[in-house]
């Protein structure tokens, strides 16, 4: 059982990365799956399902682990649920289909992992960290955006990309700066910032 999930898993993210769907990287889904181990992680909310991959490795490295997800692309969101029904994870993973800057939720969780639309990032942040346990994290990932972020600004010629990037380095500084939150930075993946109260 155990060894069929991880070659479903293995065949979902090949699929996923051959239809350009932006899921995490190796070396940031083995950061997050070795987390949720190690801090013993059992509610997730996170935000951006795509097709549920990192939804899924999270559930199969921690089998106490529930998770809560969020998507707006219908297309994706309707590939997940199938995906979900495929590992028999109905149980444990709730999809939810909807700008998740629309929904309302008032459940708590250990772990909130940010990793939708790169402008919202500290939009995602100030709406739901008031639903983080007092210990709790919050991840979130691309904050290095494909290298963009530490790129020289006259290097990038697209102005929609230029103005993400300087949202993501605004984001970064609103984590540096912020008063009640502890974050680290991880060079690993796209790049992956850890934030903690005190
Ligand atoms: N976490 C996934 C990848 C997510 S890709 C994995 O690693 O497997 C980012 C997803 O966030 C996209 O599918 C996009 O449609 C979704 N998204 C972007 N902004 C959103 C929003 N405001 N609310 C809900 N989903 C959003
Ligand atoms: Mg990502």
């Amino acid at each position: 059982m155990v060894d069929n999930a991880y070659t479903l898993l293995r065949e979902l993210k090949e699929k996923a990365r051959d239809e350009g769907i932006p899921i995490m990287t190796d070396e940031g889904i083995d950061f997050l799956t070795t987390f949720v181990i190690k801090y013993q992680i059992n509610n997730v909310l996170e935000i951006g399902t795509a097709v549920g991959y990192s939804a899924i490795s999270m559930s199969l490295a921690n089998p106490k682990l529930k998770i809560t997800t969020i998507e707006r692309d219908e297309t994706r969101y309707l590939e997940a649920v199938k995906n979900i029904k495929k590992f028999n994870l109905e149980n444990r993973i709730t999809l939810l289909f909807n700008d998740a800057l629309d929904v309302k939720l008032d459940d708590e969780f250990d772990l909130i992992f940010i990793d939708a639309a790169k402008g919202q990032n500290q939009k995602f942040f100030e709406k739901f960290e008031k639903l983080l346990s007092k210990d709790g994290f919050i991840i979130t990932d691309n904050m290095k955006f494909h290298g963009y972020v530490d790129k020289d600004e006259s290097e990038i010629k697209n102005r929609n990309l230029r103005g993400l990037v300087r949202k993501i380095k605004d984001y970064k500084k609103f984590l540096e700066e912020n008063e009640e939150f502890k974050t680290k930075f991880y060079d690993l993946g796209d790049g992956l910032a850890v934030s903690t109260r005190g």
